[in-house]
């Protein structure tokens, strides 16, 4: 443990990597953002249990994937993140079903899947998140969404208790889960159940998605996927493109040339550039169309310095 810890933490027994001012960037995909006053990095699922235990109540928490599908203001995080991917990450076949651990990533996900003679799991490999981000959001694409296989999931509450709850303990919508009762709860794991088939066809599919995805995507420069979410019977990015936005720029933030509901991150964006883009982009979208743009993203932490 970092020996300049705050004195209210109590690092007793913790097994894990605790960072000081960490910039966010580093851990999201926009490659953008402020720093976090904290990181800490569990050892694993019994480590980070100690580590809530532990940690006093006011502290405001935020649970981190892959940042596929954050922002961080560039005032930063005032609170710790907590790390999950390299931390949770068993991914095992339990009574015919899949074990994962919140910070398995999605490709290792359909492979595992697919080497176990699994199908209906390929669409995780075009999800560059980790199954906790992908359970948080109901990430999902190509007709199949991330709840669409969970039997169960293991959370944590805030106070360190790991319990198991059911999907009928949820609201799950389109891009949106959260519990019928109010809670700040951490997906730790989950029990996923997939159809066996043709295991070959599914490999071949995991490429053919694969594919799609680099001609249709702009994946060489930073992004967060898709920003905005759907509106009912529209695509956002048809309506972007419609409204001429498509290059769109202010700082280092630019409308993908590539696919329109895309914002790149084409040099030294701040995260204020990125977000007066998302602003810009539903002000000139409604406008144009009286249709209201919601953030897929999520969007974090303080604006000012
Ligand atoms: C190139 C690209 C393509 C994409 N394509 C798709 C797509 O096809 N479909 C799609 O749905 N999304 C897509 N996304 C968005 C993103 O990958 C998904 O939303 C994914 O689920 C985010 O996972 P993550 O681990 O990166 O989450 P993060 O970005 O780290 O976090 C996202 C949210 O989930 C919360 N969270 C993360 N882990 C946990 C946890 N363990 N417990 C509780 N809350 C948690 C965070 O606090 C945050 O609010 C794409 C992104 C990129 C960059």
């Amino acid at each position: 443990m970092n020996m300049n810890e705050p004195a209210q933490f109590d690092t007793e027994g913790l097994r894990g990597e605790m960072l000081l001012d960490e910039p966010m960037s580093r851990h999201v995909s926009w490659r953008a953002g402020g720093v976090a006053r904290r990181v800490y990095q569990p050892a694993d699922l019994a480590d980070l249990q100690v580590f809530l235990q532990q940690t006093p109540a006011d502290e405001p928490l935020l649970a981190v994937g892959l940042g596929s599908n954050l922002l961080v203001r560039d005032g930063g995080f005032r609170g710790t993140v907590l790390l999950m991917v390299g931390a949770l990450t068993e991914l095992r076949m339990e009574d015919g079903e899949i074990y994962a651990q919140a910070g398995v990533p999605g490709a290792k996900l359909a492979r595992f899947a697919a080497g176990n003679k699994l199908c209906g799991a390929e669409f995780f490999v075009g999800i560059p998140g980790t199954l906790g981000g992908m359970l948080a959001m109901n990430a999902g694409c190509y007709g199949s969404e991330t709840w669409g296989a969970v039997q169960r999931v293991q959370v944590l509450t805030r106070s360190g208790t790991l319990i198991e709850r059911t999907p009928q303990e949820y609201d799950i919508g389109y891009r949106h889960v959260a519990l019928k009762q109010q809670s700040d709860e951490l997906f730790v794991g989950a029990w996923l159940r997939f159809g066996e088939g043709d295991v070959e066809a599914a490999k071949r599919e995991i490429k053919a998605l694969m594919e799609k995805r680099s001609a249709s995507q702009p994946l060489q420069m930073p992004n967060a996927g898709s920003v905005f979410r759907n509106p009912q019977g529209e695509h956002a990015a048809k309506l972007i493109e419609g409204c001429g936005l498509k290059g769109k720029r202010i700082g280092g933030a630019q409308v993908s040339e590539k696919h329109a509901n895309f914002i790149v991150n084409a040099g030294g964006a701040t995260a204020a550039d990125i977000e007066a883009l998302i602003v810009e982009v539903q002000t000139t979208v409604q406008q144009q169309t009286g249709i209201n743009l919601h953030p897929e993203v999520q969007i974090v932490g303080e604006s000012d310095k």
